[in-house]
Formats: structure tokens, C-alpha cells, sequence
């Protein structure tokens, strides 16, 4: 069986991977000339770690610990969330997805770069993928039984044979510091969420290793670097990171909350993944934890046309949609007048503790949420 995947962002490799090890022929077509890109921050959950071929390999930090800081009409209040193990991990994507690109050449899978898709027909005898081929200026067409459509945000291929999202976008920027001094704490995950300032967005600050840490935003508009040294000011002031300098420019991207709808093309020749369907967790805005998953299935859904496979992507679907609802009906009653301010004078100066025994809620926002609100309810 050949195989055409489109784009070698993580979605590509990790699928290219998964059908090649099944002895699927791959061929990767991707319009740079260089990559992987540095864009993410690179936090996965143990499970997302587990489904990411080599990751393990490049686990930079390690986190048991989320502390929320929440601003509603200037006044933070904070919220601690311990793990009762690690449930978070910090890989370096870079080095990862340079590792993962020799694995699957050393495979036999075949990368391509400077090769635009610009079509894919779909006829009965399989798909031919139109491609521009800008090493030598030529247009060339191909014909694969089946094409996996990896190619990021905006999804204009996917929407085009019928693979269907919901999705906005968010700007994202961030940046590597070194930190003078001690880190206050280096398995903490520190967020920070204030919708007057990045609307649906939110602001982070990872440390990992070698005293290190990244800061970065992401917000409705385009990223601007007043909000941005704002972030860094808090970090400092609020949280006690005083940095020294930073060891990167700045780097980022689009940060989608949406969820997907439909991941088969109409006449069933190509499945769409990752990005490009809005494959997203909301609350977090990672987009590993999904991709990780579905592409694990890929073989299963290609090659065999798995009605089980099939069940457990619409799960997902309906997964990350649920996920999308939580995420908007909580942002809207932060920044809700009457409700913000309701919030704002019970959490106001306090700092509110929780254990979370199950591992697992680190994936399943949802119900970490739900734990955290019953948790409240008895504290007031
Ligand atoms: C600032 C930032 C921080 C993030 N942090 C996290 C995090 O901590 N944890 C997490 O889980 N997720 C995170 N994410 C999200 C995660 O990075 C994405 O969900 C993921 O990288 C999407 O991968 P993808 O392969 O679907 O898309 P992309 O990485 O966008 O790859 C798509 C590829 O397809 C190529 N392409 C597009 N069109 C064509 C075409 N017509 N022909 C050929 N090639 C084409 C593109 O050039 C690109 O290389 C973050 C994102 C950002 C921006």
C-alpha cells in the first residue's frame, strides 16, 4: 500500500512512523526547505510521553505541581494544584522531532521537501496528489492508495476534500531565560490566567533544565511585546523569577482552541489529523496529546478500515469538544461582571491547595476541574 502524507510537522512524522513500522510505502511531501520548527513549548502528560515515539529521550522537565494564578478586576489569587506524582513532562520537540526524521528515513520513508500539495483528486482506484515541486519549478501528479492530510493551521486542503473543525486562533510568543538565583520551584508548571489581558489565552512560565525557564503568552491579538514584558514583570514580581537573560529570540505560533468534526475526506480516500482538524485540548491548548493518540491508530483506520479504530477517533472528537465548552463557559464567568467579581471575593489573597491522587487527571482537564470545584464548594 503507498501512502502519500502531507507536511513533516509532528502529525506527518508521527503518522509517516506508525504505517511505515506496519509496512506501509510512505512518502512525505512538505512545502519548507528546512524543519522541525521551533514553535511549542513542548509539554506532554506521562500518557502523551508514552505515545510519542524517542520522546522519553529528550525530557528536559518534569512537573507534579500547577500553580494557577488568577487575575479578575486586578487582584491575583492563586491556585495550587499538587500531583501526587509526576504527570507532566518537558521535551525538547526540536531535538525530538531531528531524531524522529532520521527514524523514519533510516525506515525507508521517503521526506520531500520544497514539495507543495496543491490538490488531491480522489478517484475510486486511490488519490492523486498534485504537487509543486519548487527545487526544480515543475507540477508533477501521483497517485497513492490513500493520503493522511498533516498539514497545520490553516486546514485549507482538509476543508477542501471535506474534513471538517471548529476552531480560533490564538498568537502565541515565548522565549528561554536562565534564572538568577534558585529556581522557586523546578517540577512546578506556573500559569497565568487573566481574560482582561489575553482574552481567551492565558501566560506561562515552564522552568526545566539547567535553571532554565521559558515564559509565554498567548492572546487574541497579534502578540505584542508590551504584554509581553508585562508577563515577564509578573513572573519576577509575583513569582519570584528573577531572570537573568534570555538564550532564545522569540518563538511561536498559533495556539488553536476548537475541536474536529469530521476526519474523513467525502469520498473517503484521505483522513485529516492534528492541526489541520483543530485536533486540540482546549484547556491546555496542546495539540500532542490528541495527535499522539490518533496517529497511534492510523494503521488501523488505513489499512484495515478498523470500525473500532473509527469509534475511538470520534471519541476524541468528542473529547476535545467537551473540553472546548468547559474552557468557554469557564472564561466567560471570570470575566462576567457579576460572576468575576463573585469569584474575585471568595479566591481574593488566598492561596488554595489541592491534592490530586489520579495521575490521570492531567489529561482529563474535565474532571480535575470538577475535583477542584467540590474541593471549593467545602471550602466555603
Ligand atoms: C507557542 C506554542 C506552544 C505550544 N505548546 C504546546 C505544548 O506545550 N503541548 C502541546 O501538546 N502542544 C503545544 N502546542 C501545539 C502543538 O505544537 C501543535 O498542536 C502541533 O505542533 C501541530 O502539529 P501539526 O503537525 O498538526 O501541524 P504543523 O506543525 O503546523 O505541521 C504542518 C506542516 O505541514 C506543512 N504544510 C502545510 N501545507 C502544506 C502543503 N499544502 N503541502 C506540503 N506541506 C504543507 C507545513 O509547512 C508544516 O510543516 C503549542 C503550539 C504553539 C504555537
Amino acid at each position: 500500500m503507498d501512502v502519500a502524507v502531507i507536511g513533516a510537522g509532528i502529525s506527518g512524522l508521527l503518522s509517516a512512523y506508525h504505517l511505515i513500522t506496519k509496512g506501509v510505502n510512505v512518502t512525505i511531501f512538505e512545502r519548507r526547505d528546512s524543519f522541525p520548527r521551533a514553535h511549542c513549548t513542548g509539554i506532554v502528560s506521562r500518557l502523551t510521553l508514552e505515545n510519542m515515539p524517542y520522546a522519553n529521550n529528550f525530557v528536559v522537565g518534569r512537573y507534579n505541581n500547577v500553580a494557577f494564578y488568577l487575575g479578575i478586576h486586578g487582584k491575583i489569587s492563586q491556585i495550587n494544584i499538587r500531583f501526587r506524582g509526576f504527570v507532566a513532562y518537558k521535551i525538547d520537540r526540536y531535538a525530538h522531532e531531528i531524531a524522529l526524521i532520521q527514524h523514519i528515513k533510516d525506515l525507508g520513508v521517503s521526506i520531500n521537501p520544497l514539495s507543495t500539495v496543491l490538490e488531491i483528486n480522489e478517484e475510486s482506484a486511490g488519490a492523486e496528489v498534485e504537487i509543486y515541486d519548487r527545487n526544480n519549478a515543475t507540477a508533477k501528479r501521483q497517485l497513492f492508495d490513500k493520503v493522511v492530510v498533516a498539514e497545520g493551521y490553516p486546514g485549507t486542503l482538509s476543508a477542501k476534500i471535506g474534513c471538517k473543525s471548529f476552531s480560533t486562533s490564538l498568537h502565541a510568543i515565548q522565549r528561554d531565560y536562565v534564572i538568577r538565583g534558585a529556581l522557586p520551584d523546578e517540577h512546578t508548571l506556573y500559569v497565568y490566567i487573566d481574560p482582561h489581558i489575553f482574552g481567551y489565552g492565558f501566560a506561562w512560565l515552564v522552568p526545566f533544565s539547567d535553571g532554565k525557564a521559558v515564559i509565554g503568552y498567548a492572546g487574541e491579538g497579534f502578540p505584542s511585546l508590551a504584554i509581553y514584558t508585562k508577563v515577564v514583570k509578573f513572573f519576577s514580581n509575583v513569582v519570584g523569577f528573577d531572570v537573568k537573560e534570555h538564550t532564545s529570540g522569540f518563538y511561536g505560533g498559533n495556539v488553536l482552541i476548537g475541536y474536529p468534526i469530521e476526519f474523513f475526506s467525502k469520498k473517503d480516500k484521505s483522513i485529516c489529523i492534528g492541526d489541520a482538524v483543530a485536533m486540540v485540548k482546549s484547556i491546555s491548548g496542546g495539540g500532542l496529546y490528541a495527535i499522539s493518540s490518533t496517529s497511534k491508530m492510523l494503521p488501523d483506520l488505513v489499512i484495515r478500515e478498523d470500525r473500532k479504530a473509527v469509534n475511538s477517533l470520534y471519541n476524541m472528537a468528542k473529547e476535545l469538544r467537551r473540553q472546548y465548552y468547559i474552557k468557554k463557559l469557564l472564561w466567560e464567568t471570570i470575566s462576567n461582571s457579576i460572576y468575576g467579581r463573585i469569584i474575585s471575593l471568595l479566591t481574593r489573597h488566598r492561596t488554595i491547595e489541592f491534592e490530586v491522587k489520579n495521575l490521570e487527571y492531567f489529561d482529563k482537564h474535565e474532571k480535575m476541574l470538577i475535583n477542584i470545584l467540590l474541593e471549593l464548594y467545602k471550602l466555603f
